[in-house]
């Protein structure tokens, strides 16, 4: 029988495991069949879902998978087995089915847990997943259908992180397009460090300063939300914001298969791997992207839950996996370098590299990069397996 790797997830990790994968064996002039299961044959760029026009911010995947020769199936997968080394997923039809698999790759993603404080899950807007960022798209829209209010001019992003920031300084000029130059808007970031980008290097948190006053964005920091409700949102100290549209950004937590592998896993779910990006303890397992706690060099750097990490973690998982079964050495996962770009709505946007975060462009120079970055960097390659596998290479150039 054909030996099977099994890709979870058709997101950047799933995407680049499969290419990588199949480029392994190709180049062994051997035959391993590689099947992906996922909700869509497409690639959903998250990274963008603060933009408008979220809808139209997916990728093709099939033409690629069928000119690679990766099986795709539409479903979602229950239940992972790793004493049959089956999993049992679910198509579109609603109809169960068990896959088999020699070596299964996780690249199941993330999500935003709404659930932390009370009312979130049922009045906060998020922008985790195209559906609930299309969501919020429509209804900042349908904003202007609304009578004149204080809730209806303010919105409330809790969680100043790279997503809320991302998200909030957008906002005033989306806000003014929809409802008036002259509208009375507000946008207010909830933060609990004691200023914003708290983490962050000074020289990056001082852009964000800037870029928060030039743009009008207040930030509410040592702030923490006690419950959000239909008029808005009440703060641990009592304050209230009264606010119609409360985006919640904060608690990504890894895809919910992670917990059915006995297997250690940090803070945010996400399983340990070795340097193969084996999950521990589970040689026939690979956790790649948002679900593997990964060691990016040895000085004690670990992969964020971003895309930047996903794209070469799924690179060296696939190798990996591949690797595995054809007998070849596999790659140790290193990732040195690690940047951050960040859009600042109409102010421009900010470029640092390494782990103390340097800023190296600010403005018009690093909204330029940023957008090189997010619509073209970050796609699927074009569907010529050629061009493909030589970009598939979990060692060719990538930042
Ligand atoms: C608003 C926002 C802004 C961001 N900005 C940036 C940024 O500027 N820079 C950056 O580097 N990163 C950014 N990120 C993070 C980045 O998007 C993620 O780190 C990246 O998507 C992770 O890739 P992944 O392949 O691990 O997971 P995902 O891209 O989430 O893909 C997961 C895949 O698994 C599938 N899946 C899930 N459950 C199942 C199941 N049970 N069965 C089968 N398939 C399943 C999903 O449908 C999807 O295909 C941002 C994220 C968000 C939400």
């Amino acid at each position: 029988m054909q030996k099977q790797i099994l890709i979870v997830g058709a997101g950047f990790a799933g995407m680049w495991a499969a290419l990588s994968a199949a480029r392994l064996a190709d180049k062994n002039q051997q035959h391993i069949d590689i099947t992906v299961i996922a909700p869509q044959p497409e690639l959903r760029v998250r990274p963008r879902f603060y933009e408008n026009a979220v809808q139209t911010l997916v990728a093709p995947l099939q033409p690629l998978f069928d000119v690679t020769g990766i099986r795709f199936l539409q479903g979602h997968v229950e239940q992972i087995l790793p004493g049959s080394h089956e999993v049992s997923w679910q198509d579109t039809n609603g109809e169960n089915h068990l896959h088999r698999y020699d070596r299964l790759v996780l690249a199941s993603g993330s999500h935003v847990n709404r659930d932390a404080v009370s009312g979130a899950a049922e009045h906060a807007f998020d922008l985790d997943q195209l559906e609930s960022a299309a969501v919020l798209e429509q209804h900042i829209k349908d904003l202007a259908l609304q009578p004149e209010s204080e809730a209806r001019n303010t919105v409330v992003v809790c969680g100043g992180g790279f997503t809320g920031i991302e998200m909030a300084l957008e906002l005033p000029s989306r806000l003014r397009n929809i409802l008036g130059a002259d509208a009375k808007t507000r946008v207010v970031v909830v933060e609990r460090s004691a200023q914003p980008g708290g983490r962050w290097s000074q020289a990056l948190r001082d852009v964000i300063i800037d870029a928060s006053a030039e743009l009008g964005v207040e930030w509410l920091v040592n702030a923490e939300v006690e419950s959000v409700d239909a008029a808005g949102v009440t703060l641990k100290d009592g304050q209230v914001i009264a606010s119609q549209t409360v985006i919640w950004t904060v608690g990504v937590q890894a895809s919910d298969l992670t917990a059915q592998i006995n297997a250690p896993r940090d803070r945010q779910g996400r399983l340990h791997v070795n340097k193969n990006l084996q999950v521990l303890g589970h040689e026939d397992i690979y956790a790649t992207g948002d679900v593997a706690y990964a060691a990016t060099d040895d000085k004690g750097n670990h992969a964020l839950m971003t895309c930047q990490h996903a794209i070469l973690l799924g690179k060296f998982a696939g190798n990996n996996a591949a690797a595995n079964l054809l007998n070849v050495a596999p790659l140790p996962y290193r990732q040195e370098m690690y940047v951050t770009c960040l859009d600042l709505g109409a102010w421009g946007a900010v470029y640092t590299e390494g782990w103390d975060q340097q800023v190296k462009l600010t403005r018009e120079e690093a909204k330029k990069l940023k957008m090189s970055i997010v619509s073209e960097l970050i796609y699927p390659p074009k569907a010529d397996r050629a061009v493909a596998f030589e970009i598939a290479d979990p060692l060719a150039p990538f930042v």
